[in-house]
């Protein structure tokens, strides 16, 4: 099974994808944490795609498509992915069938993660990031403490994107490039639409009830 986790930047999809990764034995690939590796390593290519994650638009789709076909060729992952963030635009989504196709795996849903853009950018503009272990936190709705975090404080980071402005491109480049894909998985019988707003656990019920009704 393969399920695309959809939806604007800060909808919970990399909260959502961590607990689907854990109960159902996938494999999360988040592109964008892939990039974020790629700008940490300090390389040309990181630079050049730091400056364009910042500015809140798309990376070029050569350099997505290459990362995913590594991971779609790998047996390791065969059958076992949940995609964050990825596809991010109509091109990358056929890209993603044909090799789908190529590989003989199949794509089982898409849950598309509704969030209205006022909760998005407290969410974001809030958002932490432990460096040590990669749980995500929020200093307005979720906090780290002692009791939900035992790495040290100083772990936990901010991203270079998650700034109020960035914030505005990334929300507008999701409108124009990414909603649009809806209707090609519309078109499949794929979509399953999920109340993005309520409590994370409430979610996550949701989610697990749709994943076990594929696997009946
Ligand atoms: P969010 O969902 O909060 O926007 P991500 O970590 O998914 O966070 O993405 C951060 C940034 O990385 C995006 O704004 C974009 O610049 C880049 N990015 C991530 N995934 C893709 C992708 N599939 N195609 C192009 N750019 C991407």
């Amino acid at each position: 099974m393969n399920i695309i986790l959809f939806g604007p930047p800060g909808a919970g999809k990399g909260t959502q994808a961590d607990k689907i990764v854990k109960d159902f034995n996938l494999y999360k690939v988040s592109t964008g944490d892939l990039l974020r590796e790629e700008i940490k390593n300090n390389t040309d290519l990181g630079n050049k795609i730091k400056s364009t994650v910042d500015k809140g638009l798309l990376v070029s789709d050569n350099i997505i498509n290459d990362l995913i076909l590594n991971i779609l060729s790998d047996k390791k992952f065969y059958n076992r992915l949940i995609f964050d963030g990825y596809p991010r635009n109509l091109e990358q989504a056929k890209n993603l069938h044909s090799y789908i196709k190529k590989y003989k795996q199949k794509i089982s849903c898409v849950l598309n993660l509704n969030v209205d853009k006022e909760s998005i950018i407290k969410r974001i503009v809030g958002r932490q990031t432990c460096a040590n272990c990669g749980l995500i936190f929020n200093e307005y709705f979720k906090p780290a403490s002692r009791k939900n975090h035992s790495c040290d404080p100083k772990f936990l980071n901010k991203r270079s994107d998650d700034n109020e402005e960035t914030i505005m491109n990334r929300f507008e480049t999701y409108l124009n490039k990414t909603l649009p894909i809806l209707d090609f998985y519309k078109g499949q019988d794929l979509l399953h639409h999920i109340n993005g707003m309520g409590q994370i656990d409430q979610i996550f019920k949701e989610i697990c009830g749709i994943i076990a009704s594929l696997e009946t």
